[in-house]
């Protein structure tokens, strides 16, 4: 078998008395979507941070593109090509699209504030922000101020940003969040178009969703592991539709 692009072993992250995540380990394999679901409160967030270095663990480890990351920040993460998404939108709403397409490529280049004049006129960074821009279809809206974009759009810009530092691996907290049934089946095409680019570890509520697109699906519940699986094992699996779906055992 093929390594693993991401993985993490026996990750354990304790708030007070509350075990949050409680010795999770999975992978991201090449070209695969791994969902992960599970109840509110079950640890996907707290999973998620200490995947892309926001909070350090407790325990256990987090190992990417083969080399053991626990110990780096977020930054050198992302740098590595862990592109984190998605759940709390961190645009600037007064800049352009395209300013904030650039803000990716100068965050992952290591660039300061002061790249971003020069940056803005010409160059390879201004290259990589607007030809991510044509790949999410908003090229019309590049000088567009990003307060005036739909929620949609916004999305889409947040896929960009993504796009623009060269993604060995996704890590997306509930992409779905907030977009209406046509816009979750708009960004569920564009998943399935983005696995090509990396993997994606998915964490999301939308269950349309994630059986649409998950190649195997992992159940969080109470900060454990309780199952991975394809869609048609956990989807028969009494201990998961017990635990999590919510049927009476
Ligand atoms: P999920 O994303 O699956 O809904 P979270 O990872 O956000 O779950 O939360 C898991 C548990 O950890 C919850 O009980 C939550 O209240 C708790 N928790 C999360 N972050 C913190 C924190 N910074 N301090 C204390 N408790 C936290
Ligand atoms: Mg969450």
């Amino acid at each position: 078998m093929t390594d693993p692009v991401l993985a993490v072993d026996g990750l354990s992250k304790t708030f007070g008395a509350l075990r949050a995540t409680d010795g999770v380990s999975l992978d991201l394999r090449p070209g695969e979507i791994h969902a992960i679901i599970g109840p509110n409160g079950a640890g996907k967030s707290t999973l998620i941070a200490q995947i892309t270095g926001a909070l350090a663990p407790d325990e256990g480890r987090v190992t990417f593109l083969g080399r053991d990351v626990t110990a780096l920040p977020v930054r050198e993460r992302a740098g590595m090509g862990l592109a984190r998404t998605f759940q709390v939108s961190a645009l600037a709403m007064e800049d352009t699209v395209l300013q904030n397409a650039l803000l990716g490529v100068v965050g992952a280049t290591g660039g300061a504030w002061s790249f971003l004049r020069p940056a803005l006129r010409h160059g390879a960074a201004r290259d990589r922000a607007e030809a991510a821009l044509v790949r999410v279809g908003l090229q019309d809206q590049a000088r567009s101020r990003t307060a005036d974009l739909s929620h949609g759009q916004r999305r889409l810009l947040e896929v960009a940003i993504a796009l623009t530092l060269s993604p060995r691996a996704f890590v997306m907290d509930e992409p779905m969040a907030g977009l209406g049934g046509d816009g979750s089946k708009r960004m569920t095409g564009f998943l399935d178009i983005l696995r090509a680019e990396a993997p994606i570890l998915l964490v999301e509520h939308d269950m349309d969703a994630v059986f649409a697109l998950a190649d195997r699906i992992s159940v969080l519940v109470g900060g454990r592991v309780i199952a991975t699986g394809t869609v048609a094992e956990i989807r028969a699996s009494a201990a998961v539709r017990a635990a999590y779906l919510g049927d009476p055992a």
